[in-house]
């Protein structure tokens, strides 16, 4: 990489990282998970219900984020509380039942079932029915990644996501944001690519580890304004690029 190039680069990453400071320090706002109010509330509730976000993350895997963010509630209104009390009390084939009927509430409904009675008992046992301990106490994001991953079938993807959300948008303190990688879905993937930080085909890992070298610091930080510019101005058919505020470095600016 030329001199001039590697000034660039450094130019718009501490471009984005200043930008994302800003939207971290951003006061709370409520967290629209899906396009439900009464599930949004129930996920919003940390402080009542910490479980339905930890039981929300468990499910987002092979369907649609929304779909997956909405089963809390969808058991909440079947059993009429989302209490760990009552939760606790249902058996496996029970839940089973709740996840299958009238209409399934995912794709892989024994699977997910037994992920989440697994889930209910693990924060039962572990936490003392308050999944809020997962994330009390000023924890490093690499112990709250851990313990998200200690779930039967949460993967790297989806603990770091849950991790990133605490922090983020629910302002949860950590001692340490090392462990908070990017969320590398498709806005995030092309504008990357676009303001030539990754190649167009660049795989998942590529797009993490990228951004760790960029900010090992808090790698995570990138995440709200490559998310941001991609969703408002840089399309993937359409640049407004007058409205960016990356388009003084972008190497794309203009050509889309
Ligand atoms: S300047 Fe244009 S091409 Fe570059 S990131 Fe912004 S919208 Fe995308």
């Amino acid at each position: 990489m030329l001199a001039g190039e590697r000034m660039n680069e450094n130019q718009i990453r501490d471009r984005l990282v200043e930008h994302g400071e800003l939207l971290f320090k951003a006061p709370y706002e409520f967290v629209r998970f899906t396009k439900n109010d009464g599930a949004d509330r129930l996920l919003n509730d940390l402080v009542a219900y910490p479980h339905a976000f930890v039981l929300a993350s468990v499910m987002d895997r092979q369907i649609k984020a929304e779909r997956a963010w909405l089963i809390p509630f969808r058991f909440l209104e079947k059993l009429g509380s989302f209490s760990m009390e009552t939760l606790v009390q249902q058996s496996e084939s029970n839940i089973q039942r709740l996840m299958s009927k009238p209409e399934p509430l995912h794709r892989f409904v024994e699977i997910m079932s037994a992920c989440f009675f697994k889930a209910v008992q693990r924060i039962a046992e572990q936490y003392d029915s308050d999944a809020s301990r997962i994330w009390q106490d000023k924890p490093s994001s690499a112990t709250v990644v851990y313990r998200f991953l200690e779930f039967d079938g949460v993967g790297p993807k989806i603990a770091t996501m849950g991790a990133n959300i605490l922090a983020r948008e629910f302002k949860i303190e950590f001692s340490d944001h090392y462990s908070i990688d990017i969320s590398a879905d498709v806005h995030i993937r092309r504008v990357f690519w676009r303001l030539g930080l990754t190649p167009k085909e660049a795989s998942v890992d590529q797009l993490i580890f990228r951004a760790r070298g960029l900010h090992p610091k808090f790698p995570g930080l990138m995440d709200s304004p490559a998310w941001e510019i991609g969703r408002n101005w840089c399309r993937p058919k359409r640049c407004e690029c007058d409205k960016c505020y990356m388009n003084d470095l972008c190497p794309s600016a203009n050509k889309n």
